[in-house]
């Protein structure tokens, strides 16, 4: 479970051309009183849903923008709260107070970074500053997920993605295949994400990990995965906009999904209405395709908003890479056994 939080609503210094985010009306800064009841019903809702931790994700826009001494602030607001903090960024603004404020509060950075400098600005900006932030990151030790937006600039490139990622120290990596109204090259996605499979299975098993394959071979061995995309129902992962209004998901920012403002009702209200709950189910709502399909147990139908008329934009190319991790299962135990082995 995971409320997003807006803190500067859309505000961003990168103006990416593919970014879902940037056209929302601005609801300009979160106020104090906004922060605390953020604060004060997501920690009695996670409650309510069984869990004992709270972690406050402040994302944009640009959430950096609103400077270090509003972070400082938004920290000390926390005392006595049980809780971890993460950060979505795109790097610009990172530098060594940053880096030190982050390290000294145990946030998880996640940063946004498409490869080197020619694919990275196909569509984003400012590589240098982006990969001057990650490097910092490093270097400070600070946790950090590597972002990688997906789209037909760069999807025909994955080893050279990969060797540059790992090259500048990044652990753990997370693709993001962009679905918008153009057609997504969803058979060069499976191939994309066979090639990055092949090269991290036979060269970084253990000490990559790259999230999809992760989530796969959670469901494989029968456990939850942790992302609601391969998840049955939708509904935990609302949007908090910085003038309090909450929204059913983060691509679900627009009037139709708006559940209310927390300043009128809570946050654990809004998640258990009518609304929110048929949100969530609506996610199951899957094609005949899919019902038939011997991966939907993995699949789930994919994310609602990659579906046009119930079908999944990026349904051949997770058929392509799930059947691949499947038929590697074996191999995939064994080195995880030869592993373990070697634990002292
Ligand atoms: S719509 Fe997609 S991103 Fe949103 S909660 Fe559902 S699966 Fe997750
Ligand atoms: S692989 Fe395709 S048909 Fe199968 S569950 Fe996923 S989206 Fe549905």
């Amino acid at each position: 479970m995971q409320i997003i939080l807006k803190p500067n609503s859309s505000t961003c210094n990168n103006n990416c051309d593919y970014c879902f985010y940037k056209n929302k009306p601005n609801r300009g800064i979160i106020d104090e009183k906004t922060l605390l009841a953020y604060y004060q019903q997501s920690v009695i809702a996670h409650k309510f849903f069984g869990f004992s931790t709270v972690n406050f994700s402040f994302q944009g826009g640009e959430p950096t923008l609103l400077g270090l001494d509003f972070f400082k602030r938004a920290i000390k607001l926390q005392k006595n709260i049980n809780c971890t903090n993460s950060l979505q960024t795109n790097g610009i603004l990172l530098n060594e107070e940053w880096c030190k404020f982050l390290k000294s509060n145990n946030f998880l950075v996640g940063i946004s970074i498409d490869g080197p400098k020619e694919l990275h600005e196909k569509h984003r900006k400012n590589f240098e500053q982006t990969i001057k932030g990650l490097r910092l990151l490093h270097k400070h030790k600070i946790p950090f997920n590597a972002l990688v937006c997906l789209h037909e600039d760069n999807i025909n490139n994955p080893i050279q993605i990969y060797d540059f990622l790992v090259k500048n120290n990044v652990v753990y990596i997370q693709f993001i295949p962009i679905v918008n109204e153009n057609p997504f090259p969803s058979v060069e996605y499976g191939n994309f994400m066979i090639e990055i499979f092949n090269k991290w299975f036979s060269r970084d098993f253990g000490k990559i990990f790259i999230h999809d394959f992760e989530q796969c071979l959670q469901i494989i061995i029968g456990k939850s995965p942790t992302q609601c995309i391969y998840r049955n129902y939708c509904g935990h992962n609302p949007v908090l906009e910085a003038n309090g209004d909450l929204y059913s998901c983060d691509h679900f920012v627009t009037d139709d999904y708006k559940l209310g403002n927390i300043h009128k009702e809570s946050i654990l209200e809004l998640l258990n209405s009518p609304k929110q709950i048929a949100f969530g189910k609506a996610k199951a709502n899957v094609s005949s395709n899919c019902k038939s399909c011997k991966l939907f147990y993995i699949c789930k139908g994919g994310c609602p908003k990659n579906r046009k008329n119930k079908l999944n934009c990026l349904c051949e190319g997770n058929k392509i890479f799930i059947e691949y991790i499947l038929s590697n299962f074996n191999k995939i135990i064994e080195k995880i056994s030869i592993h373990s082995s070697l634990l002292p």
